[in-house]
Parts: structure tokens; C-alpha cells; sequence
């Protein structure tokens, strides 16, 4: 159902809100009488606002109501809740009687800060509230950064984090989408009277980039929708055995050589493996699933982990400034897990990830090897993926269609 949202508004910056029903509400929050027609009001909280300025805003002019705010407790516990651009919303009945009054906890929850009537009084609980998950379908043309052109198309940043991450495998976000590459996304919201709380996961997305579309769903296998994975159209794993880098973002100082001067020792050395410039306390994550085999000190490489892969594949991370708290020898990692964080210990000239990638114990350049595929689909799961994302890939394809017309 939608939120009716009438312009009508008493102060420019006051949104009076009506709705016909309420059916989305939960009861305890309804104190409606049959006679009155319940009224929304919402602001965003600004720097300086009192809670006085805030009622004012809110059309809340029932003595009651005002006095109850002015209580030591309300008001203490709003001046904590009251940070800019905060969203706070108002349900006052047509007589001007506060029904409640709600402001979010923090940022990405449904928990909320509610005052509200219950038999007759006011009272002032902390509380999740039900969300409405909405799926919102965007698309965006990259020019300079994949976020600034998103940010246009005002996708949240944290669904370009997700996408940046379900392509890891295929495309490098910052190197390889040039101006004129187009991205689709396909994501869920969960709302809170109209306006989204909570960002949810990306349900599909296409990459259109140098001619050619990359396209992925989500696919869960089992029955909860907890655990799930994303997969191409025809049911191949997006995430191959190993992450391209051990760092989210960063940059190669040093690449994979047989023969280089060594910053430190001053002499031509080998250098196999690849250096990452990173601030210290970049975190650094497993590039694949397996089980740390070695954490400590050793003597060039400083605090180093290595850690052990199935089919004699190993990585080490060397140079850290710390190790991820609870990690110990023999702890099981899962690719993407945080194992460390980027340091200057050992022979080292700055803060940089040392990162070596072996085959039966010999150096291979990590840049350069085609990484086996992960886990894919079976043949039975395939078709349960199909079914399930059909209807996403059909929106992609509208997409597509979409943009040809409008950009050839
Ligand atoms: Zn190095």
C-alpha cells in the first residue's frame, strides 16, 4: 500500500502526510477514535533543534502531549536521538490529540524510539517497527566514478559496495568500467511509512561494459533466505575460488618479477609475489576459504599469515600491523573473511600488503592466473534458478531495450 503524501503543508518544511488507511500500522500503535481522521506529520531534525522547535514543527499542540515531552526522561532521551537529518514522524488526530510519535534508533534498523498511546496514556518505549520491503529497480551511466554516477541516480552506496563485490571475480570496478558503461540494479528497500529504513540485498544487476553485459541473480539453494549466492543467468557461481585482491580497494606497487632491486636489502632479489599500498589499518581479507596455517612473526615478512586452500593452494599476507582478534593457527577462514589488517612490520619501507599466491609451494603471479570457478548450480537447481529469477532477468532485458532506444 501506498502512503498517501498531500503537499498541503502548514510550514514549508513540514510534510502533512495523510492517510486513507492504516491497515500497515501496527494496532498497539492505532488510538484512533471512528469519528477522527489520523493525520502524518514528518521533519528531518536539524542542528539546534530543541523539542520544543520540533513539536512546533510536528503540529503537536496537545497540552498533554507537550507535557509529556517536557518530561526529564523524554527529553534527555531525545537529546540523544535528535541528530540532523533525522527523520521524525508524527500521527496527530484531526482534534489535534498526539497518537504517536517515532524516531529511529540509528541508521540501516528498524529499531525506533516510540511515544505512543496505550489505554488512554502516554508512554515512551524503544521498539521495532513493521517494514514494508519494496524492490526498486535503477540504472545508472558511468561517467568519471561508478559512485558519483550512481549517486546521481541516487542508488544508496551501500548497493554499489554489494555490486563492486558480487562482480569482484568478473570486473574490476576501478580500472575496467569506462564513461558510457552502463550498470542496472535491481535491489531491496524496507520502508517506514513510504521512505526507505533499510537497505536490503541486490536481487539481480547487469554491468553493460565494452559491449558486452555481465548479468547475475540471487539464488538461495536452501529453504531460508539467509544464506544464498549469485549466480550468472545459466547458473555459474559469481565467485571464483580466489578474490583478485586481499584488499577491497588498493593499488599494485610492486608486481610479481624474478629480479628487482629490494627497497631495503638494496640488492636484486626475486620478488614473488605482489605488494598492495594500503593506509595501516586497511583491513585484509582471506582471498579464499581454507585454514590459517601459520600466524606470527617472521623475520622479513614481519606479522604474517599463511593461510592453507584446498587442491595445495596457499596464500600469505605479510607486513600486518594486527591480526584479526579472535584468528589463531588452524582457525577455518571463509573467502572475504578478515584475517588482518595492512602494516609496516618486517623489512618494509611503508605501509603495504606483501600478498603471495603458491601452487604446491611454487610462486605463481596471482594477477595473471585464470582462478578455478567456485561451487555452481546443479542441474535441479538450475531450473529452480531460472524460475525463480526470470522475472529479473525479463526486467533486465527491458532495461536494455530501454537503453538502446534511448541512447543509439
Ligand atoms: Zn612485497
Amino acid at each position: 500500500m501506498v502512503v498517501a503524501f498531500a503537499t498541503a503543508s502548514p510550514s514549508s518544511d513540514t510534510l502533512l502526510t495523510q492517510q486513507s488507511s492504516v491497515m500497515e500500522l501496527e494496532p498497539a500503535l492505532l488510538a484512533l477514535t471512528s469519528t477522527d481522521t489520523e493525520l502524518f506529520y514528518e521533519t528531518q531534525s536539524r542542528r539546534g533543534d530543541t523539542v520544543a522547535i520540533v513539536l512546533r514543527r510536528l503540529m503537536i499542540t496537545d497540552a498533554e502531549a507537550i507535557n509529556f515531552f517536557k518530561t526529564k526522561k523524554v527529553t534527555q532521551d531525545l537529546a540523544k536521538l535528535l541528530k540532523p537529518d533525522t527523520r521524525l514522524v508524527a500521527s496527530v488526530t484531526s482534534s489535534g490529540k498526539l497518537n504517536y510519535f517515532t524516531v529511529p534508533l540509528k541508521k540501516e534498523s528498524n529499531q525506533f524510539y516510540v511515544i505512543e498511546r496505550k489505554t488512554g496514556r502516554l508512554i515512551a518505549t524503544i521498539k521495532p517497527l513493521p517494514l514494508q520491503r519494496q524492490v526498486i529497480t535503477k540504472t545508472a551511466e558511468v561517467h568519471r566514478s561508478l559512485l558519483e554516477s550512481t549517486d546521481e541516480e541516487d542508488i544508496p552506496e551501500k548497493i554499489i559496495l554489494q555490486l563492486s563485490e558480487v562482480f569482484n571475480s568478473t570486473i574490476d570496478f576501478q580500472h575496467d568500467l569506462k564513461n558510457g558503461d552502463r550498470v542496472s540494479v535491481i535491489y531491496e528497500t524496507f520502508n517506514y511509512l513510504g521512505r526507505p529504513v533499510k537497505t536490503g540485498r541486490i536481487l539481480a544487476a547487469e554491468v553493460f561494459s565494452k559491449g558486452k553485459s555481465y548479468r547475475t541473480a540471487w539464488f538461495s539453494t536452501k529453504k531460508s533466505d539467509v544464506v544464498g549466492n549469485y549466480f550468472t543467468p545459466d547458473g555459474k557461481s559469481m565467485k571464483k575460488e580466489f578474490l583478485h585482491s586481499p584488499l577491497e580497494f588498493s593499488r599494485v606497487t610492486s608486481g610479481f618479477t624474478d629480479s628487482r632491486l629490494h627497497p631495503v636489502l638494496n640488492q636484486i632479489r626475486a620478488h614473488k609475489g605482489i605488494d598492495f599500498s594500503a593506509p595501516t589499518g586497511t583491513k585484509v581479507r582471506s582471498t579464499g576459504d581454507g585454514q590459517v596455517e601459520f600466524l606470527g612473526r617472521q623475520s622479513g615478512y614481519g606479522n604474517t599469515i599463511v593461510i592453507k586452500h584446498k587442491n595445495s593452494y596457499s596464500t600469505l599476507y605479510a607486513h600486518l600491523s594486527a591480526f584479526a582478534p579472535t584468528l589463531k593457527q588452524g582457525s577455518l577462514v571463509k573467502q572475504g573473511d578478515l584475517i588482518g589488517f595492512v602494516g609496516n612490520t618486517g623489512l618494509s619501507t611503508g605501509p603495504h600488503l606483501h600478498y603471495e599466491f603458491r601452487l604446491k609451494g611454487t610462486h605463481i603471479n596471482p594477477l595473471e592466473i585464470a582462478f578455478p570457478d567456485a561451487k555452481s548450480l546443479n542441474k535441479n537447481q538450475v531450473s529452480e534458478f531460472k524460475t525463480a529469477t526470470s522475472n529479473y532477468f525479463s526486467s533486465l532485458n527491458l532495461l536494455r531495450q530501454f537503453q538502446i532506444a534511448q541512447y543509439n
